[in-house]
């Protein structure tokens, strides 16, 4: 690739810009995350999504300091994890996090998960509406929130969730979920958007079908999916051809039936944590 691709930005309900595309850091090894977040951003990634339990903030800090690229033209999120619910503990954890990235501020800081049974994320909510009045996160969300968390926050607390962080690939597409969200401005962000690799995308026909039709692969065609949707979305990979492979996404678009044929695989198939007990 000569040029760098242009990647669409999403407005969010607080009037920032989020870059829809970007690059997803979770089990990336310490050891290789400063290498990693340098080749995505020579790239052409300015997303980069990232969280405390990761345990590679540091590293992708001095990715960013290394690249040279004005801090606003990057958009860097991380997440409170779950042993920190609790004003205190975030407004720690959070402080901890920046300290650890070498940044003065995020651009989005996301509450991990509900951890319903502690039932103390409105606190905490509470506590990511105070670091966003003090600027050192631009906006605040929420990951893993199921329509019930959500409507609590909504009910409760004066600031709706900026994004919602939720699993979302072909198998299972979070209908209901995305209907919500976009009922209350939230934005919808993928994780595992390629069903992290539990699943063959090419043995899906729907899929493979698209792929040999457009000359893509079947992740391009499953991340192009997700774009034509208005998901926000971050593959994961350490490799440089494939970090490639999944920016390359902007020269092919898919037809309504081919985006109603990858709609049609859903199974209700979540792969992680249900959010519910977690
Ligand atoms: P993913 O769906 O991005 O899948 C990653 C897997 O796909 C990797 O094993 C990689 O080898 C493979 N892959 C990547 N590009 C490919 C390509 N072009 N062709 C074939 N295989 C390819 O799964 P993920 O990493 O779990 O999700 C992406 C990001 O979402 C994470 O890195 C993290 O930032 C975020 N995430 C958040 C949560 C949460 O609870 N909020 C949970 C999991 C992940």
């Amino acid at each position: 690739m000569t040029s760098e691709p242009r990647i669409p930005l999403v407005r969010l309900n607080d009037g920032a810009d989020l870059p829809q595309l970007g690059l997803g850091v979770w089990q990336v090894d310490a050891g290789v995350a400063e290498r990693v977040v340098s080749q995505a951003l020579e790239t052409g990634y300015r997303h980069i999504d990232t969280a405390a339990i990761y345990g590679n903030e540091a590293e992708v800090g001095r990715a960013i300091a290394a690249s040279g690229i004005p801090r606003e033209e990057l958009f860097i999120t991380t997440k409170l994890w779950n042993t920190e619910h609790e004003r205190a503990k975030a407004l720690a954890a959070f402080d901890a996090s920046l300290e650890r990235l070498g940044l003065d501020y995020v651009d989005l800081y996301l509450i991990h998960w509900p951890v319903p049974s502690e039932n103390r994320y409105v606190e905490v909510w509470h506590a990511l509406e105070e670091i966003k009045a003090s600027g050192r996160a631009r906006s605040i969300g929420v990951s893993n929130f199921l329509i019930p968390h959500l409507e609590r926050l909504l009910a409760e607390t004066s600031t709706v969730p900026a994004v919602n962080q939720i699993e979302l690939h072909p198998t299972f597409i979070q209908q209901e979920a995305r209907d919500f969200h976009a009922a209350h401005g939230i934005v919808t962000e993928a994780w595992g958007p390629l069903g992290q690799g539990k699943y063959d995308l090419g043995d899906l026909p729907a899929i493979a079908e698209a792929a040999a039709a457009h000359g893509k692969t079947p992740a391009q065609v499953v991340i192009r999916w997700h774009l034509q949707h208005g998901i926000v979305v971050f593959p994961k990979t350490v490799n440089a051809d494939r970090m490639r492979e999944n920016i390359d996404v902007f020269d092919f678009e898919l037809s309504e039936a081919e985006m109603a044929a990858i709609d049609a695989l859903d199974r209700g198939n979540r792969q992680g944590r249900d959010p519910a007990t977690t």
